[in-house]
């Protein structure tokens, strides 16, 4: 069970991501989540964090994509705000959104990252992919209640296979 949902590596926030352990490690790219991973859920623009986050990840020079389960005119103008490519109806858990993204920015399995902050999306679906999948903590506790029924069952998975 724990496989497919268990991150590579876990992270408070984006923020507290070891990027130098990432360069070290050959990553380049990373796929980044946006509702509550980059800002609050379902939030309509980018908050200064987004940028923040998006400015630290090219500085290290990782080349960046959002990949969004989200509609597309959001995601769409958010990504445009931020300045980097965006895959919308991303179909996570499932893979075709990442490759699509990963295509998009000519990134590879090997030096690619998934960041993202829930597990039966960003993380499986990372991990199904062959990415190295980063968790980070909800950015707020506010949801949207279908994300909000999925909190149990990861405190689960988390509590049984200890991350
Ligand atoms: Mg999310």
């Amino acid at each position: 069970m724990g496989n497919i949902f268990r991150p590579d590596m876990c992270a408070e926030k984006v923020s507290s991501i070891d990027l130098d352990l990432l360069r070290s490690k050959h990553f380049r790219f990373a796929l980044l989540d946006f509702d509550n991973t980059l800002a609050p859920d379902h939030a309509t623009e980018p908050v200064p964090y987004s940028y923040d986050m998006v400015k630290a990840l090219k500085e290290k020079g990782f080349s960046l994509c959002l990949v969004s389960n989200a509609k597309s005119d959001r995601s769409k103008r958010i990504a445009d705000m931020l300045d980097i490519p965006c895959v919308s109806y991303a179909n996570k858990p499932g893979t075709s959104g990442i490759e699509k993204a990963m295509a998009l920015i000519g990134a590879e399995k090997s030096n690619t990252v998934m960041i993202g902050d829930q597990l039966f999306t960003d993380i499986a679906a990372g991990n199904r992919a062959g990415l190295f999948t980063i968790l980070v903590e909800r950015y707020a506790k506010k949801e949207v209640f279908y994300v909000v029924l999925k909190r149990f069952p990861e405190w689960i998975i988390r509590k049984v296979c200890r991350f």
